[in-house]
């Protein structure tokens, strides 16, 4: 080992920093959704071979990116998000951190294609993880991004070897997909599997569009079985669908939560849910829900750590007993006992 204090090179730096992004190709497209997404697209195709291990497209119909900007959107620390500390206040963008790009081109053969208007002329830049450099050409191209990612870990045997099947890979992957195009509503998503069609969701806000996405990504029988919910107290707004106890699931596998539009796991919301679940479920089952939840920004912090979904509230009391009563209310009918306690 040197004992010389040196530099890590780019690439180097950019692996290291990929360990906390990049750690399989659920994380890959995660990171290019959300680009697409703060990129304003409204129309999203996935087309992934081998459970993204292989090649993970993301095409979107967004801004674009300049010429010009191409190159930059590679480098690490470079956004076009965030220009200052107090711009993180008040971000209301998926990222800002100018990671991911870097991180996932360090690990990958990454070539991203774009173009800023009608004409159909674009740009591509390819980086394939070697020094950083980065080659442009012109190519055609509508106006939005396309993002391709071969070979993921190519090069990172040691990461490689973390990778599961390609089902479960592509499992893990779908479920990143449902949880933004739950998120979504009102943008198109499509995904490809190994050449085959897997979602076409149509975007759409009116509640029977909703529900049909809905079915779509938690089954018909979630949402033959589901209630409607919409409740509002103290500044604070619930609406979505949770499964009647019939529905209940022997996994927690159908629980989507989502905090002014972010999905998150928080143990405050997962304890309301489970006490207001408590006297109609059997043990060890799970309740099914997807379940949006609305509040002032000021109240809570989304930005703890933006791969791990959690939130802070500033006052997770409030939060809890709302949660709770809005739940239990709804299930109040179809709880065992109910009319009687309601008699007293
Ligand atoms: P971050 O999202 O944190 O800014 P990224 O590495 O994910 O960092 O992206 C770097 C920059 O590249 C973004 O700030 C954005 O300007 C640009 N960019 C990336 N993907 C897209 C896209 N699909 N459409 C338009 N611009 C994009
Ligand atoms: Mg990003």
């Amino acid at each position: 080992m040197p004992e010389n204090i040196q530099l890590l090179s780019p690439r180097l730096a950019n692996q290291i920093a990929a360990g906390e992004v990049v750690e399989r190709p659920a994380s890959v497209i995660k990171e290019l959704l959300e680009n697409s997404l703060d990129a304003g697209a409204t129309r999203l195709e996935i087309d992934l071979d081998a459970g993204g291990v292989k090649r993970i497209m993301v095409r979107d119909n967004g801004k674009g990116i300049e010429k010009e900007d191409l190159h930059l959107a590679l480098a690490r620390h470079a956004t076009s998000k965030i220009h200052a500390l107090e711009d993180l206040e008040a971000v209301a963008t998926l990222g800002f951190r100018g990671e991911a790009l870097a991180s996932i081109s360090s690990v990958a053969r990454l070539t991203m294609t774009s173009s800023r208007n009608e004409s159909g002329k674009g740009w591509v830049v390819t980086a394939e993880g070697r020094e950083m450099e980065t080659q442009l050409a012109p190519a055609a191209h509508p106006r939005g991004t396309t993002v391709e990612v071969r070979d993921l870990f190519f090069n990172t045997p040691a990461r490689r070897k973390f990778l599961r099947t390609e089902k479960t890979e592509f499992n893990r992957v779908d479920e990143t997909i449902k949880r933004l195009a739950l998120a979504r509503f009102d943008v198109s998503f499509s995904l490809r599997h190994n050449g085959k069609g897997v979602h076409n969701l149509r975007g759409g806000t009116s509640r029977a569009e909703m529900e049909r996405r809905v079915a779509q990504l938690c089954g018909p029988a979630f949402m033959q079985n589901a209630l409607h919910i919409e409740m509002e107290r103290s500044g604070l707004r619930l609406w979505g669908w949770v499964a009647e106890p019939a529905f209940s699931r022997s996994q927690a596998d159908l629980q989507f939560f989502y905090v002014n539009g972010r999905a998150i796991r928080d143990r405050v919301v997962s304890h309301a849910v489970r006490r207001a679940f408590a006297d109609v479920l059997y043990h060890g089952r799970h309740p099914a829900f997807v379940l949006y939840l609305e509040l002032d920004p000021a109240a809570v912090d989304v930005n703890v750590h933006p791969t791990k979904h959690e939130v802070r509230f500033r006052d997770s009391r409030l939060v809890h007993d709302f949660l709770f009563g809005s739940l239990h209310r709804a299930l109040a009918d179809v709880r065992p006992g109910a009319r009687e306690e309601d008699d007293e």
